[in-house]
């Protein structure tokens, strides 16, 4: 086990963002990209560096680069389990995480926020802010509005569009762009991992250290490819058992684009496959949603294989 766990850690690409984020003076940030591209990472070194003794980057070594876990640092993320601890349908960043409430065991972040910090600067994340329910973002807003001078915010979303506007409004964007293949090279060569990965580091930790659930990613979506020549019910049925592995749709999309990205028909295949990804994350009923693009994959599959016969021959 490492003693530096927090500033220790390994950040690849984003050159940029780690030069531009010390001389930052914005309380509130908000980082903008997709999941497993390093948001999370960076927002810690980026805690480690405000009250680290030497500053950016932090060392590692100092009284406070060793506290673990840090005083002055507080991730909140939405509830994602229900009290059975099967995934929740609507993930929620809840007001009692927010503001004080009676009967909560954990202290809210607003009382967290109250004291003084141990250190330099109290650092906060909220990690997933498109999760916030109205209430829960009102009484954040509050604190964005007047921070102490000693707080840092940093909200993490896919998107700015995602996010409350009022918050959005009182931030500073810093977004992170997928990292290039080559980038990813000491991780992994895999073709398929990478593929997954999409340039983003944390999916190919996920997919080396979860082999077993990568294998049925790969091997489900490959179940779809097949389904689809069969008809339109078994493409429901092969849709149904991928979706029951995680963030699954973009890594189908790119089994069906092998060697047809150029294809009019793939265009189609992609948007419907975002369309139907939005649809999920607005919570939309997931049987309407696996119907719908079901179908719309069974009409435009021959199409986009219109073209493999020519290419081959
Ligand atoms: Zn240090």
């Amino acid at each position: 086990m490492s003693r530096f766990a927090k500033t220790d850690m390994q950040i690849l690409g984003h050159q940029k963002i780690l030069e531009l984020l010390p001389k930052l003076r914005a309380q509130t940030l908000l980082f903008t990209g997709p999941e497993g591209v390093g948001r999370r990472t960076v927002a810690r070194w980026f805690a480690a560096g405000l009250n680290c003794e030497q500053g950016f980057p932090p060392c590692g070594r100092c009284v406070s680069c060793r506290q673990e876990p840090h005083p002055d640092y507080l991730e909140i993320a939405p509830q994602g389990e229900t009290k059975t601890g099967k995934k929740a349908r609507a993930p929620q960043i809840r007001l009692e995480q927010i503001a004080p409430r009676e009967g909560s065991e954990e202290p809210s972040l607003l009382e967290w926020m109250a004291t003084y910090p141990r250190f330099r600067a109290k650092v906060a994340v909220i990690d997933g802010a498109h999760h916030l329910g109205e209430p829960a973002a009102n009484a954040l807003l509050k604190l964005l509005e007047e921070p102490p001078a000693f707080a840092r915010l940093v909200l993490i979303a896919p998107g700015r569009e995602l996010v409350l506007p009022t918050l959005v409004s009182r931030s500073l964007e810093v977004g992170f762009a997928p990292l290039s293949e080559a980038l990813l090279h000491p991780l992994s060569t895999d073709p398929e991992v990478l593929a997954y990965a999409q340039g983003a580091p944390g999916k190919v930790y996920w997919a080396l250290t979860n082999p077993a659930e990568f294998a049925k990613l790969t091997g489900r979506a490959q179940g779809v490819l097949e389904a689809l020549q069969a008809g339109p019910t078994q493409t429901l049925e092969a849709l149904k058992l991928l979706s029951e592995v995680d963030d699954a749709l973009p890594y189908l999309g790119h089994l069906l684009g092998q060697g047809r990205v150029e294809s009019p028909a793939y265009k189609e295949v992609l948007e419907a496959l975002s369309r139907a990804q939005d649809a999920l994350s607005a919570y939309v009923g997931e049987d309407l949603v696996q119907t719908w693009l079901a179908l719309r994959l069974y009409k435009a599959f021959p199409a986009l294989c219109a073209g493999d016969a020519a290419k081959a021959g």
